[in-house]
């Protein structure tokens, strides 16, 4: 099998009907490029950038955060790689954020929450993005948007770094691409006005499961609940997917879903522009899309997916 996969290195992931699709990398950090390039990855779709500040006892600095998103945008030379900004909170902590202990913490202050309200952490990340960005083909995402108030402060936030670097002279690139992850429900409904706000979307599975359901994504005894294929997930991604082309931006999927292989050809039906899995699943995302037509049964999924 491993032989039969590696064939497929320096092929297209295309279907036979010639759709092309961007298969992207999940990472955690700058080591997990290795994996990435070895597996003829086309970008990196994920960065978390938790690690950063999983991994200190203190606030990472501007510096140490430049140097690990420039350390990855050149190690992939000139292909994407979607940063996420930190998304602190709920299943991820770090004590020196001294955030309340909270009833209901995936409801809670977390993820870009915690960056509107504490605006100095997440500006010296973004500066940090921005200097990275002269460094390769850095685009940079959000977590945990419900609402388009949300992202229009994130861009004034970043207009506001990127005026202090230009009147400081540092290069970076002004073309950044913005993006924001589809993770809750209402980002789902809102998605034709925040379709207009930025250059991508790309949907978290795993907390839009969490939250469509009402399902905790750590509960335990949940497992027969937490049903990512449930259809008001898949419809949910559905709507997210027209939305997006009709602001024509493209969309993309990093939750675990995107690995999915039964679910490749739905996907496909849907409209899904981009899956981002990790390392090991891209050849095995490649050979499954390359055996896909999405001229045969795209409309019967379609018609599925919305009958009663
Ligand atoms: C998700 O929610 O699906 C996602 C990709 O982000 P994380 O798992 O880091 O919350
Ligand atoms: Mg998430």
């Amino acid at each position: 099998l491993k032989a039969l996969l590696d064939q497929l290195k320096g092929k297209e992931n295309v279907t036979l009907d010639g759709r092309k699709v961007m298969v992207y990398c999940n990472i955690g950090s700058p080591d997990d490029v290795d994996p990435v390039l070895a597996n003829d990855g086309g970008g990196i779709g994920l960065f978390r950038s938790e690690f950063l500040y999983l991994q200190n006892d203190d606030y990472p600095t501007e510096e140490q955060q430049f140097q690990a998103y420039k350390t990855v945008a050149e190690r992939m030379g000139g292909k994407r790689v979607i940063i996420r900004t930190l998304d602190i909170g709920a299943d991820k902590q770090a004590d020196y954020f001294q955030l309340d202990k909270e009833e209901n913490p995936a409801m809670g202050l977390r993820a870009i929450r915690i960056c509107l309200t504490r605006p100095e952490v997440f500006k010296t990340q973004l500066r940090a993005l921005y200097r990275a960005s002269a460094y390769g083909k850095i685009a940079i995402m959000f977590p945990m948007i419900t609402s388009v108030w949300e992202v229009q402060e994130i861009k004034r936030i970043c207009d506001g770094v990127k005026a202090e670097l230009r009147a400081e002279e540092i290069p970076f690139n002004e073309n950044v691409e913005l993006g924001i992850m589809i993770e809750t429900p209402s980002a789902v409904m809102m998605s034709d006005r925040l379709a207009k706000e930025v250059d991508f979307f790309s949907v978290g599975t795993n907390d839009l499961t969490q939250y469509t359901l009402a399902v905790d994504r750590q509960g335990n005894n949940l497992d027969k609940f937490f049903d990512s294929h449930h259809p008001a997930v898949l419809r949910m991604l559905k709507m997210a997917a027209e939305n997006a082309h009709k602001a024509g931006i493209w969309i993309g999927i990093c939750g675990e879903l995107g690995a999915d292989v039964s679910l490749t050809e739905t996907f496909l039906a849907i409209g899904i522009d981009e899956l981002s899995v990790s390392p090991a699943s891209v050849l095995p995302l490649r050979s499954a899309i390359r055996s896909i037509d999405t001229t045969k049964n795209s409309q019967k999924i379609l018609d599925d997916l919305l009958s009663d």
